[in-house]
């Protein structure tokens, strides 16, 4: 079953396209967080920014890096939120890879990226090592 946003790149259901090229569609997201809030996503059905390959992702983030201040430019914004809700757990809904590009303004109530969590681990500094060993190892 291809996802929505599969159906929009096939040209099956309408979208308001913003920008496009070879491997990426930019269009406005359709339950806006506020004017302007736009996805940008690979063609390709990729679920996680993981499955995506290295030049895929490079293409979609030239994109995202284009479109921000144009974004910007064009509402008036004063600034932006850009994120990935990548997998399930973290709230993405749609299963096939998009960017949030969401336009700030000053005053606008809203809250940074930090609002997802709402309770602070309190690491000590041998699990801050642990942590950024496991990492290091994994890249
Ligand atoms: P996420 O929770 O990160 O998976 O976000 C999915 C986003 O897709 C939401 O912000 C929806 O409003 C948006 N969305 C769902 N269907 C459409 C559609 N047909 N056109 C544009 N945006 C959509």
């Amino acid at each position: 079953m291809p996802t929505i946003f599969e159906q929009i790149v096939a040209g099956d259901i309408p979208a308001r396209t913003v920008h496009e090229t070879e491997t990426t569609l930019a269009f406005l997201d359709a339950n806006p967080l506020a004017r302007g809030h736009t996805l940008v996503i690979p063609k390709d059905p990729y679920e996680r920014l993981d499955d995506m390959p290295a030049d895929i992702a490079s293409d979609v983030f030239s994109v995202v890096h284009t479109l921000t201040p144009a974004i910007e430019q064009a509402v008036d914004a004063d600034a932006t939120t850009v994120g990935i809700n990548n997998g399930e757990s973290a709230g993405q809904e749609v299963p096939h890879v998009h960017v949030h590009i969401i336009p700030r303004f000053d005053g606008d109530g809203g809250r940074p990226i930090h609002a997802v969590s709402p309770d602070r681990p309190d690491l000590s500094d041998d699990e801050l090592d642990s942590i950024q060993d496991a990492v290091a190892a994994e890249t």
